[in-house]
């Protein structure tokens, strides 16, 4: 499974560590870097110990947990 970065249209590819992709919510699919998520405060860490984050939607806010 692989898209387009909402961002920067670079290749999302679901199995990069540091990509990734929202698919968990809604009846779309939105394909992020980590980096692109995080330079626009999407990604909030939920527990420092499980290393669970939470990443906003961009087009819809639904939070998801990855
Ligand atoms: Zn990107
Ligand atoms: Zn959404």
């Amino acid at each position: 499974m692989s898209g387009e970065c909402h961002y920067c249209h670079g290749l999302v590819s679901g199995s990069e560590r540091d990509h990734i992709i929202l698919n968990q919510h809604g009846n779309h699919e939105v394909y992020l870097h980590e980096q692109c998520a995080d330079g626009h405060n999407l990604i909030e860490s939920v527990g420092s110990s499980s290393g669970d984050v939470e990443i906003v939607c961009p087009e819809c806010g639904a939070v998801e947990t990855q």
